[in-house]
């Protein structure tokens, strides 16, 4: 599945990155990005987790 991260609305929370680590991780600049977009793990939950709506699947 594609997943992306928009950084203009993210705000480094990392509730995404706690539900799906092996797909998000925290960049330098503090927010998420994803780090392997075909990591098993619940996207659809982590989208609806993030509290600005940063992710899209
Ligand atoms: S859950 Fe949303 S706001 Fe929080 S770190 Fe992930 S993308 Fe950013």
């Amino acid at each position: 599945m594609a997943v992306t991260v928009d950084e203009a609305k993210c705000i480094g929370c990392g509730a995404c990155v706690a539900i799906c680590p092996v797909v998000f991780e925290m960049g330098d600049n503090g927010k998420s990005k994803v780090k392997d977009a075909n990591g098993e793990c619940d996207l659809e939950a982590s989208k609806s987790g993030c509290p600005v709506g940063a992710i899209s699947l």
